[in-house]
């Protein structure tokens, strides 16, 4: 009855495959972190497969959250997806060069999306937290 691949090494896989960073969305090359909600928290539960420099700083919030709140990972992901620079914003910024040649409109919709996903992360843990 236990032949094949159990689901969770099979998501893994599917993840691994991805090869981008669910936060910056930069090309995931050698080193990659998977991050899974825990156990308490609300359904559905999700992962994210994140770069180094992205896993560090999500390092570096949860250890400033609560031990054991069941959303502080999605608290932290959000707030790292919130502060990281864009990847093509990034890449511009490399040398800190002040020249801004990437089309502003787009960095502006996508700065857009991602205000709206903290903005969703930060509602979300207000509710629990008025549940309480
Ligand atoms: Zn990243």
């Amino acid at each position: 009855m236990l032949t094949g691949d159990p689901p969770g090494e099979r998501h893994w896989q599917l993840a691994a495959h991805d090869d981008r960073c669910n936060i910056c969305h930069r090309p995931l090359r050698g080193a990659r972190f998977y991050y899974e909600d825990a156990d308490e928290a609300p359904a559905p539960r999700r992962g994210w497969t994140l770069c180094g420099d992205c896993s560090d700083a999500v390092a570096a919030q949860l250890g400033g959250l609560a031990a054991g709140a069941p959303l502080r990972l999605r608290v932290a992901l959000g707030v790292v997806a919130a502060e990281r620079a864009l990847p093509e914003a990034e890449r511009v910024a490399v040398g800190r060069s002040s020249e801004r040649r990437f089309n502003t409109a787009l960095i502006a919709t996508v700065w857009a999306a991602f205000i709206v996903h903290a903005a969703a992360f930060v509602a979300i843990v207000v509710v629990i937290a008025h549940h309480h």
